[in-house]
């Protein structure tokens, strides 16, 4: 990945309803968002200048906000509109984009009722998250540090920054002990997801994939489990133990970052980049780069 900081670029960022210059996209270091976390984001891909599935985006965003307490002064459409605006200013082909919303400046304390909501987008070229040959081969993972809350713990149905600290942390120390990513477990201690996707397992030619009750239920993962049904694969969503790795002779990750990537190692269990995971990593290669998905 590029070394060039994020925050010292050329381009334009779309801030608060006018496009401004990429470094002028500043917020005052006495935002709520920053201190305490009241602060939700998006991440969508962009192929061949279109931006998949960007209207679910959208409304995830907005619903993200809602689950945290606060309203977007933007519709969904505008949102919308103000994306494609951001991919077309900065002549982005293959790449990602970032909506952010977060409260401002206007009270500094566990309240903040009276906070004005910002929303930015920024919009970058990018390509794979993980290297072509971990793409190829499969990903190593190791069980991370921290489990996903429970849902009367955190708002876990959205996409919030704060939701994240555990996923940085079970990231890092996944790295340190030589791994691509860390296998996070839900609160009563069945498989979840890794640090930013879903998780699939093959089990006897069935998808298996966690019930997605305490973590977010991916764009990505939904279009998957279309594209598996449409090839006559059985979808079981359950609550999986971690012991089930034994039983699997698959296992990928999906996630707009990550798109379908294979897993072929998680601690002491093996898997191979079988049939299914190559024939969903084609039929999802096809969907997103095919001229069909523009229309939605
Ligand atoms: N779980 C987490 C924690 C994530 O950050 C993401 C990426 N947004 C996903 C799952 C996958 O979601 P999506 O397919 O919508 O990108």
């Amino acid at each position: 990945m590029s070394l060039l900081p994020y925050d010292d670029r050329d381009g334009f960022i779309w801030m608060d309803g006018a496009m401004v210059p990429w470094r002028d996209a500043k917020l005052h270091v006495l935002s709520h968002g920053l201190h305490y976390a009241s602060c939700v984001f998006e991440g969508e891909r962009v192929y061949q200048g279109e931006i998949f599935k960007l209207t679910e985006h959208s409304r995830r965003l907005a619903e993200s906000a809602r689950l945290l307490d606060f309203t977007l002064p933007y519709e969904v459409a505008t949102i919308d509109q103000a994306s494609r605006q951001v991919v077309a200013a900065n002549g982005i082909s293959d790449g990602y984009v970032r909506p952010v919303a977060w409260r401002g400046a206007e009270m500094m304390g566990v309240s903040a009722q009276k906070t004005r909501i910002h929303v930015a987008i920024a919009a970058w070229t990018w390509p794979a998250y993980f290297t072509p040959e971990a793409r190829l081969k499969g990903i190593r993972m190791t069980r991370a540090l921290y489990r996903r809350p429970s849902p009367e713990t955190a708002p876990t149905g959205s996409k919030a920054a704060g939701l994240y600290m555990i996923c940085t942390l079970s990231k890092h120390d996944a790295e340190a002990k030589g791994y691509d990513d860390a296998l996070m477990l839900d609160y009563r201690g069945f498989l979840a997801e890794g640090t930013g996707a879903n998780l699939f397992l093959v089990i006897d030619d069935k998808l298996h994939t966690p019930t997605p009750d305490c973590f977010l239920d991916g764009i990505t993962r939904q279009t998957v489990i279309a594209l598996a049904r449409a090839r006559g694969i059985e979808i079981v969503e359950r609550h999986i133990r971690p012991e089930e790795l034994a039983d699997a002779r698959e296992v990928f990750l999906t996630g707009t970052a990550v798109e379908v990537t294979p897993v072929r190692e998680i601690d002491e269990y093996r898997f191979e980049v079988g049939q299914i995971t190559r024939q969903l990593i084609k039929d999802f290669d096809t969907l997103t780069r095919a001229p069909a998905q523009k229309a939605g």
